[in-house]
């Protein structure tokens, strides 16, 4: 068959999202100047793929079970969808915030979109998970990034960050994001489905975490420590800071902060500059009161004292506002019933809150309940009360760092697409994929 679509230049750098809503693995080629297909990834039902290219750089989309082809695309950035039936692929202009489809799970119930964060980062979980968890989750997405650039917060949105809560009963491979790891190992003697919890990157830009653990009850593996700060901080630095230097500073830093020996080297905090990240992203926030794997860090002034480089990409990136995770966690870490006690008997749960703009108890307006459409406005959902304007943080967001300017404009230009839908290559899911393995 001779080639009827190749590459034809390198006139401008264009980002497709491969999103793949299908119930079907996709493998995506990009088209060479020969017309010849090379492959660069495969998608897997629930997962994403980010692909940098060209402009008049052709993809093409085959199921990766019968090679059926499904579409090609060539044009300006987009978000490439894949569906079950006819036509196959969607194809928006831009790169869309990611609006999961509502899966039915059998027992567990409807996996679907709880509820959207202010920032724009959705929670999903099936019906089985309790609306604590949601509310808890919804809250701590805001927290975290109330004092975080727009920058930073607009590629979440752009990279379809989304937080997953895996049910008490479930096992995190239950979720579609995860089937494909079902008893594929995780550490020496474990697979994925004994995992709590995992990072989000840009071959899967889902987070998770489980739901005993965000309710802080009965969580008898990780009952001192907040795993949804972790886990969404893997995603703040892999999809928030995505294409920015920051991601090398901070494997700058780590190789610093090793050779000072800052940090015992059996920890884990010290075992790549992922995990550095995460694990000192927990302490910013005061959201873990373990020692072993932080070495010791467990508050942000134990940052800044030890490493005040690492302390300064925190605060680029967080801010240096006044939430502490156990300000509003629904229960204490265990041992740590002291000073949580102390906080509600003084009113500071409601307080900070109320800072965020949020109801003292309820996030109003935040559970948009089955809400599976694609209501996003600006990367909010319409019905959440931002009328009101901005929360009243007691802190001015100020941060200025160079890497802002180098962002892309926030409203991409769309231009009608060519008349023939095609794709990219693809780096290669398979290679996030180990790294996330890595990850708890
Ligand atoms: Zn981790």
């Amino acid at each position: 068959m001779a080639p009827t679509t190749r590459s034809r230049g390198c006139d401008e750098a264009v980002r497709h999202r491969f999103d793949n809503d299908s119930q079907t693995t996709v493998d995506c080629f990009w088209l060479d100047y020969e017309g010849k297909e090379v492959r660069y990834g495969t998608v897997h039902p629930g997962l994403s793929h980010l692909q940098s290219t060209y402009r008049l750089h052709p993809w093409r989309f085959r199921r990766a079970d019968t090679g059926e082809e499904l579409g090609e695309y060539e044009g300006p950035d987009a978000t490439i969808t894949f569906v079950d039936g006819a036509p196959g692929v969607r194809v928006q202009q831009g790169l869309q915030p990611r609006v999961r489809p509502a899966v039915p799970l059998g027992r567990w119930g409807v996996y679907r979109r709880r509820g959207l964060s202010r920032r724009g980062v959705g929670v999903h979980a099936c019906d089985c998970v309790g609306e604590e968890a949601v509310r808890t989750a919804l809250f701590t997405v805001d927290a975290m990034l109330s004092q975080s650039p727009e920058s930073v917060v607009a590629r979440l949105r752009r990279w379809g960050a989304m937080v997953a809560l895996i049910g008490r009963e479930q096992k995190v491979t239950d979720l579609p994001e995860y089937a494909h790891l079902r008893g594929k190992p995780w550490g020496a003697r474990a697979t994925v489905d004994d995992c709590r919890g995992l990072g989000g990157n840009l071959g899967n830009p889902t987070c998770s975490v489980g739901e005993e653990n965000v309710t802080m009850r009965d969580d008898g593996r990780y009952g001192n420590e907040s795993i949804l700060v972790h886990e969404l901080a893997h995603s703040v630095m892999d999809l928030g800071c995505a294409e920015s230097p920051l991601q090398g500073e901070l494997g700058r830093c780590w190789e610093a902060a090793k050779a000072r020996g800052t940090y015992d080297p059996r920890s884990y905090i010290i075992s790549n500059a992922g995990e550095y990240w995460a694990e000192a992203s927990q302490a910013w926030f005061e959201a873990t009161v373990r020692t072993d794997v932080t070495s010791g860090l467990t508050s942000r002034e134990d940052v800044q004292r030890a490493d005040p480089w690492l302390a300064s990409l925190l605060t680029r990136v967080y801010g240096d506002g006044p939430w502490r995770y156990w300000h509003t966690s629904p229960a204490a870490f265990s041992g740590d019933g002291e000073r949580w006690g102390r906080a509600r008997a003084q009113g500071w749960d409601a307080a900070a809150r109320r800072s965020l703009g949020w109801g003292a108890d309820a996030p109003e307006g935040a559970l948009a309940g089955s809400d599976d459409r694609n209501d996003e406005v600006g990367g909010v959902a319409q019905g959440i009360p931002l009328a009101a304007g901005p929360p009243a943080f007691s802190h001015t967001p100020a941060f200025t760092h160079t890497e802002h300017q180098s962002d892309p404009p926030p409203n991409v230009v769309y231009r009608p697409p060519q008349p023939r839908p095609s794709f990219d290559p693809i780096s290669s899911v398979m290679t996030r994929l180990e790294h996330f393995l890595d990850r708890i």
